[in-house]
């Protein structure tokens, strides 16, 4: 508004004029504009009322004009203490003042002052002509402030569109595609001519049914949102689209239903990632499956022959063995010693496979009374060595008791097992709390395990020693581990060679409302 405080001083003769209004940025009213005769000193005092701002108040000249949305006239600036610019104004030889609210409404949006060189009194008509003026200025300035807001919001939506890669879109009250912003044609290679001035449902989709898009067509006629509406639709070139909608109902201001207005992105590349996915885990289930199945069925067929050989080395012996040499009675010993490790393996590896194929269910069990079990089936190895097994109380956890016992089992077992000779073995099962879930430890004062074999040692028939030195057919930590794992936790090893070793597992707490 340049222009109405010249007018105004011009044409009533008064020196100069300043507008005040709110600034949001430093939350007060400013000096926006000023305009005076050419004076060098009422420039310098015009120039340092610039540098105050105000805050709404009951004293002062303008923010008694601000505060109380009324005018204000001072007959003298040099003889009113209210006004504090005084000494400055009256140093720039300026007498009267009066100032005006702008306003719109009840609202104050502003005030503008006035000044002359003489001494003036209240002119009543020149205030109800100031305060008439001051309430237009109110509101061309909100029309101003309104088109500003505008502007920037057309800015703003239009920068939205532009930098997204997601496409806006506008649908009638028939749910008509009325609009679609130029990003769906980058993005997908489809014609949006193919869908303006169309329904939805009226153009292929390779994934919808009938049923699908009638409960689409429902929710739109409930004029509800929707979000992440996924078609596919045919592409050019005979590929398919995969896009992903949400919009929302518009309505005008008499609350009337006028469409749908919402965005749209291609989802192609997700969805195909997903399908190769689930394609890849629906592979390995079943090769999985399919190797437990062969495990299974390749160990339990076995036996049978591997039983024949066994009863009918035995019978050759009972029948023939006064007609045999030295040396093959001792071959057939080797057949018969063959045979039973055999058996040995073949009911180790049927043990291993059935960990995941005959399984219970997880339910919440007392660790400690699985440990108190393990420990009765172990009482020979024990008692045989002397072994002392310590333990921390133990939580409830949510297990395949069963399994968690052969766990305990195995492990204490191998701690018996791999002691030094000279040493009774000293066994420690421990629990820890580690947040959502349970540490075990079984920790043993053995002949401990080197480094390089930490990992190794988990692997089916994996062993380190000679059947002579210990015994065993090296499945027992591979079960360990399967049974671990059906747990959804985790195990492994520490140790000092020479010293003991620690084998650590965890097994997840049970939820909340997890029965
Ligand atoms: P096995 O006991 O039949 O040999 P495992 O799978 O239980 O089979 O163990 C594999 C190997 O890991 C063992 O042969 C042994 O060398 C090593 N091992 C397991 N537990 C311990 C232990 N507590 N202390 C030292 N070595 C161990």
């Amino acid at each position: 508004m340049p222009g109405v405080l010249a007018a105004f001083c011009e044409s009533l003769g008064w020196a100069c004029g300043a507008r005040w209004s709110m600034d949001p940025k430093i939350g007060a009213f400013r000096c926006e504009e000023a305009w005076s005769v050419d004076d060098p000193d009422i420039a310098t005092f015009l120039a340092a009322s610039r540098q105050s701002n105000y805050q709404p108040g009951h004293a002062g000249f303008i923010r008694r004009v601000l505060g109380t949305g009324q005018p204000v006239w001072i007959v003298d600036v040099s003889a009113d203490d209210s006004f504090l610019r005084g000494a400055q104004a009256a140093k720039a030889g300026l007498r009267s003042a009066f100032a005006l609210p702008i306003r719109l409404g009840d609202q104050v949006l502003g005030a503008m002052e006035f000044f002359h060189r003489e001494r003036r009194l209240p002119d009543e008509w020149l205030l109800e002509t100031g305060v008439t003026i001051g309430n237009q200025i109110g509101h061309f300035m909100a029309r101003v402030q309104a088109e500003r807001e505008l502007r920037e919001g057309e800015a703003r939506f239009r920068s939205l569109t532009a930098l997204s890669s997601d496409w806006y879109w506008e649908q009638d009250e028939q749910f008509r595609i009325t609009s679609m912003s130029s990003r769906f044609l980058e993005r997908t290679g489809i014609d949006p001519a193919l869908y303006i001035g169309r329904k939805r449902w009226e153009q292929p989709a390779l994934n919808l049914t009938e049923s699908d898009w009638e409960r689409h067509r429902a929710q739109l006629e409930r004029h509800e949102p929707f979000f992440d509406f996924e078609i596919e639709r045919p592409g050019p070139d005979g590929t398919s689209v995969w896009l992903s909608l949400s919009g929302e109902a518009v309505f005008d201001e008499g609350r009337r239903f006028r469409g749908y207005r919402g965005v749209g992105t291609d989802v192609t590349d997700r969805k195909r990632a997903q399908g190769v996915l689930r394609a890849a885990y629906e592979e390995l289930a079943r090769s999985n499956a399919e190797l437990q199945q062969f495990a299974y069925v390749a160990s339990h067929d076995l036996q049978e022959p591997l039983r024949m050989i066994g009863s009918y080395t035995q019978l050759l012996e009972r029948r023939y063995g006064d007609r045999l040499d030295q040396d093959a009675r001792e071959f057939m010993g080797f057949i018969v010693d063959g045979a039973t490790r055999m058996k040995q393996l073949i009911e180790d590896l049927l043990a291993y496979s059935r960990v995941g194929t005959r399984g219970k269910e997880m339910r919440p069990v007392q660790a400690q009374a699985v440990l108190d079990k393990a420990l009765v089936n172990l009482r020979a190895a024990v008692e045989q060595s002397a072994a002392a097994v310590t333990h921390e109380s133990l939580p409830e956890v949510n297990a395949d008791d069963m399994q968690l016992a052969q766990l305990l089992q195995n492990l204490i077992g191998n701690a018996i097992k791999f002691r030094k000779k000279d040493e009774a073995p000293r066994i420690h099962v421990g629990v820890e709390d580690a947040g959502d879930e349970w540490h075990f430890s079984v920790a043993d004062n053995g002949i401990g395990i080197e480094p390089q074999y930490f990992e190794r040692i988990f692997l089916v028939f994996q062993r380190l020693h000679t059947q002579d030195e210990y015994p065993g057919t090296g499945i027992g930590l591979a079960i360990c581990r399967k049974v671990v794992e059906r747990h959804r936790g985790r195990i492994w090893v520490e140790s000092a060679y020479g010293e003991g070793s620690t084998f650590h597992f965890t097994l997840p707490k049970i939820q909340k409302g997890e029965t």
